[in-house]
């Protein structure tokens, strides 16, 4: 996401205003860990930190957000001195909580959850004492063979797998077959940055760069419903690459003393 603000701020919106430069924007991602796209292998995290940087995203990692106002943010780097860094958009993309259905379920049924708000389901997806009940996607952790819960990564994927795991189990019940438990399939981690940059892990294969970006390019393309759409959005991609548009546009307004909204500039 900073790489497409940092794209947005320098290309896309580039000659849209009179009075400001958006290239003037300057771009912060702040990470709790040691380095950014934790979920790569470092080698990959350090390739997509140059990728930011090159794009004139300051990645900042190491620090805390310990608080979020009007004004900015408040970092903690660990020495115990908080830092200020003034801003007046503040994007969070630190992880989301569970459906409060999963908590609802995990109250009506026992079944443990965790502090995202995840329930806990048995190997097949059910909740436990309850074969009947299936959960599954974001809102659940998954019971191990050795009966510790296993988080796997929030992503659609992981949803799709389970989801068509599901419906299986439902269809073997129907002819009183058996079912094994449910195995996520780890096809790859692919992560885009900007124009012509990108990682990706796939079973061991680490790419970046152009590469790595066509890579996303295909397999987002191919997972696409109906071969007609894949046409349809691999013209739009094409036209927004070849043009450097996208569909974006800011509409600034401020607060009248009276309450009214007056409009500044819009495009
Ligand atoms: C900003 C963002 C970007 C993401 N980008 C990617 C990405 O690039 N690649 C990727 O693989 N994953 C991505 N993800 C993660 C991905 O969207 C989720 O992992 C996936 O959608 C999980 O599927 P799900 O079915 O568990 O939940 P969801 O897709 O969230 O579906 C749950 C549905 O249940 C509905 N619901 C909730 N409570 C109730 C209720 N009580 N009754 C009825 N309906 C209810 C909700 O409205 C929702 O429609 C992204 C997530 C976010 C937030």
């Amino acid at each position: 996401m900073a790489g497409q603000i940092a794209e947005l701020a320098r290309d896309t919106l580039r000659r849209d205003f009179r009075a400001i430069d958006p290239r003037m924007a300057r771009i912060l991602l702040v990470e709790a860990a040691d380095r950014v796209l934790t979920s790569f292998p470092p080698s990959l995290s350090a390739r997509a930190e140059r990728s930011l940087q090159r794009l004139g995203v300051t990645v900042l990692t190491g620090r805390t957000v310990v608080g979020v106002d009007g004004n900015g943010v408040t970092l903690d780097d660990g020495s115990g001195e908080a830092e200020r860094m003034s801003s007046r958009t503040v994007v969070w993309a630190a992880g989301v909580t569970a459906s409060s259905l999963a908590s609802r379920l995990g109250e009506l049924t026992g079944a443990e959850r965790d502090s995202a708000g995840r329930v806990t389901v048995e190997r097949d997806l059910t909740l436990p004492g309850h074969p009947e009940v299936f959960a599954l996607g974001d809102m659940v952790r998954v019971r191990g063979a050795d009966g510790v819960s296993v988080v796997l990564p929030g992503v659609a994927p992981v949803a799709m797998q389970q989801g068509r795991y599901a419906a299986k189990v439902v269809r073997a019940r129907l002819r009183d077959r058996e079912t094994p438990p449910f195995r996520y399939r780890d096809k790859g981690n692919l992560a885009t940055i900007g124009r012509l940059a990108a990682v990706a892990d796939i079973k061991g294969l680490r790419l970046s760069g152009l590469i790595a970006w066509t890579t996303w390019l295909v397999v987002h393309l191919w997972y696409l419903i109906g071969f007609q759409n894949r046409i349809l959005v691999l013209i739009r991609w094409s036209f927004s690459f070849a043009t450097h548009g996208r569909g974006a546009r800011l509409i600034t307004e401020a607060v009248a003393e009276t309450g009214a909204r007056q409009p500044q500039s819009s495009r």
